[in-house]
């Protein structure tokens, strides 16, 4: 069954680490975006009925909840097995949670990111760790009990006392399903710029070496194993049941549409992605299209913990790295299933390389 993802890349600040299509911009521009994406929601022609929903971006919880009840209104197939709002932590009242709740939304993504003010603050966010936890409660009278936490590894400031203490949180807390991202370091943020090219604005000399990072993310697999919530994505773990059945439709190149900037599509053959920017967006200008390459169901598909099985073709093609990954102990093969080692993980980068072709 296939997913929708709308796009809302409006944000209160631009974090320093984010290297997402997102920003802040005037009110007007807002105004004028929420028109468009709903006239592509509505002249969309359905062929088939979503089962689930995922509003990202961005920072679709910023949006008025009337406005985001009239656009969840034009997606058929509610209520909808998962439909996901991605949130920044601040500003979660009762009100606003049973509007989300009342809308059709009965997943939330908290961009938490870290849990240590010091780190917070350097990163640009305002939240506190209370603030996560009163919301967190919000969340769940208003009967909103599958919540997702982000964290990232990397941050300016942070040390393995202060990822220690984040974990500490997410025990405290018990959320349903974890992310853990490594910080990317590209010129797309303020921070990976920085980071790449000097400067002392966002705490690029502060930020842990690129092996203590990995170190973090390894605490944080087996801490969160510990908890129950186990890794079933490279950066997703969950409590069984609890795996993101939208997020799992990429990785298993299932069909989803996407509506807004930057928003990607895929019916099976065919990837199209919307104008990346909001201005680009605005013009209506007609989504890219590309097929779909046959590579890509084996090192999509072994982002999973469950593995990738790859098809006759698959090994005709890729049978020397397959064997050699397996000789170096980065990749498994059991009974024709194939999946990344725990250190095939850590260098999975190198891994996917060799099976893009
Ligand atoms: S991290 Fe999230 S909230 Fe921050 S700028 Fe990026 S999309 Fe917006």
């Amino acid at each position: 069954m296939p997913g929708v993802y709308l796009s809302y890349p409006f944000c209160a600040q631009k974090c320093t680490y984010c290297n997402f299509a997102s920003g802040v911009y005037p009110r007007d521009l807002e105004h004028r975006y929420l028109e468009a994406l709903n006239r592509e929601i509505r002249t969309h022609a359905w062929e088939w009925e979503p089962e689930t929903v995922y509003l990202g971006g961005g920072t679709p919880s910023q949006l008025d909840p009337a406005d985001l009840a009239h656009l969840l209104e034009l997606i058929p197939g509610a209520p909808w097995a998962e439909a996901t709002l991605e949130a920044a932590p601040g500003g979660i009242t009762p009100q606003v949670a049973h509007a989300w709740a009342a809308a059709g939304i009965n997943r939330v993504s908290l961009g938490v990111q870290s849990f240590v003010e010091r780190e917070i603050r350097r990163t640009g966010r305002k939240h506190t760790a209370e603030v996560v936890a009163a919301e967190i409660a919000i969340l769940r009278d208003a009967g909103i009990r599958n919540v997702n936490l982000d964290l990232i590894a990397g941050l300016s400031a942070q040390t393995s006392g202060s990822w220690d203490e984040s974990l500490d949180w997410i025990a405290r807390l018990a959320p349903e399903h974890v992310s853990v991202y490594m910080l990317e370091i590209d010129e797309d943020s303020r921070l990976g710029k920085e980071m790449l090219l000097g400067g002392v604005r966002y705490g690029a000399s502060d930020t842990p070496s690129e092996d203590q990072t990995a170190a973090f993310y390894e605490t944080a697999v087996e801490r969160l194993a510990a908890l129950g919530i186990a890794r079933y994505e490279i950066s997703n773990f969950a409590r069984p049941g609890y795996e993101s059945r939208h997020n799992l439709k990429y990785w298993k190149l299932e069909p989803y549409v996407g509506f807004g900037a930057d928003a990607h599509s895929f019916d099976g053959i065919l990837r199209r992605q919307n104008p990346e920017s909001v201005t680009g967006y605005l013009t209506g200008a007609a989504p890219e299209a590309v097929a779909a390459g046959d590579d890509e169901r084996l090192f999509i598909g072994l982002r999973l913990a469950a593995g990738v099985r790859p098809t006759p073709a698959d090994w005709r093609r890729f049978d020397g790295p397959i064997r050699r990954f397996v000789e170096a102990g980065l990749l498994t093969e059991r009974d024709g299933l194939l999946r990344l080692t725990d250190r095939g993980v850590m260098l999975s980068n190198e891994v996917f390389q060799e099976f893009l072709t």
